[in-house]
């Protein structure tokens, strides 16, 4: 390889086990924690990158924007080192002393925006990133919820892989849906190859676009905090296109925290929350009669677990949570 940036895409599919017994099907796990970057967003982040250089929208010394703390900032910092271009993050104060000491390390301008204000306040980070983009020379502003190279890039990497690596077996997709770029961008591919494949998508208790999904209307009653991040949203993304997605299951913090913790102590898999809310979505549906012993299920991990070992791998901040009291699950 020339370069880490080499190493994004192309991720292994890997046949679960001890955590699916009891399940009806074969299942199969997309590892995007496999990433040079440790997740999935390394593919948008690449994408919509080269994209932009093919456009002229980026020279050498060029800025590109941000609004995330999360796992699309570490991807675009990565890959701005390797191309010779600024990457600026506008984050929320919210974020961890630890995620801002990451995206840090990798070069990255990291502007601490207050959390307490509404999205229309010029201090929110929405705000200060559109101000960032004016004010650097040649910058680009990312928005990967409102941006339709999130779905693209998926649709052109990450389906076309699950396709290949299933040889056209594969009968459902299981993914969880932050922007919604991943099941959009996959699901659309794979309904173009087999239109009876089941796209299914993973939503949090919390987030409101299972409900959307279904009436249209976005009800302010499903809005309310819960911890898993990176899936469900307060908001209609627009990258998220449910025409490809047949329906919504929304998950439990408690549920996925334990269910990743499974993946990693069963199969060997260190794995992110979102992956384990997409494994608890799995074993609902087969209480719903969804799968047949002949299923071929492809669920996919987005990112590795080493960014929660001070969340759902720490027994404390578990026992914090009121995780695991009553069943004395935790030891
Ligand atoms: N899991 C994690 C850990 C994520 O960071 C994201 C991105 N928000 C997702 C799942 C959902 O992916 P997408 O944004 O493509 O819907």
């Amino acid at each position: 390889m020339n370069s880490i940036v080499d190493l994004i895409g192309d991720t292994p599919l890997i046949k679960l086990s001890k955590s699916v017994e009891p399940l009806d099907g074969s299942y199969y796990a997309k590892w995007e924690g496999a990433n040079p970057g440790h997740s999935i967003k390394d593919r948008i982040a690449l994408y919509i990158i080269e994209k932009a250089e093919k456009m002229g929208l980026l020279k050498p010394g060029s800025t590109i924007v941000e609004t995330t703390s999360g796992n699309t900032g570490f991807s675009l910092a990565m890959i701005a080192i390797k191309k010779g271009y600024r990457c600026v993050l506008a984050v929320n104060s919210k974020a961890s002393e630890d995620k801002i000491n990451m995206l840090r390390a990798m070069n990255a301008l990291v502007w601490v925006c207050p959390a307490k204000v509404s999205a229309g306040d010029p201090n929110s980070y929405y705000n200060v990133a559109k101000h960032l983009t004016k004010k650097f020379k040649d910058a680009i502003y990312i928005n990967q919820y409102f941006n339709d190279l999130n779905v693209e890039a998926h649709y052109k990497t990450t389906g076309p892989e699950i396709w290949n690596q299933t040889a056209g077996k594969i009968t459902h997709l299981i993914a969880s849906s932050g922007t919604g770029g991943t099941i959009s961008g996959v699901g659309k591919y794979l309904k173009e190859k087999n239109p009876n494949i089941k796209v299914i998508g993973v939503d949090a208790y919390g987030s409101v676009l299972k409900k959307y999904h279904e009436t249209g209307e976005i009800d302010p009653n499903e809005i309310y905090y819960y911890r898993i991040e990176g899936m469900g949203k307060n908001l209609i993304p627009s990258a998220t296109k449910f025409q490809y997605i047949d329906k919504y299951i929304k998950v439990d913090d408690e549920n996925s925290a334990y269910k990743s913790r499974l993946i990693s102590s069963s199969e060997g898999i260190f794995v992110g929350y979102t992956s384990g809310g997409v494994l608890q979505a799995a074993y609902q549906l087969d209480l719903d009669d969804e799968f047949k012993p002949n299923s071929c299920v492809v669920l996919i991990f987005p990112d590795h677990g080493s960014r929660y070992i001070t969340r759902i791998y720490s027994n404390q901040w578990m026992r914090q949570q009121g995780f695991g009291q009553k069943e004395g699950k935790i030891n």
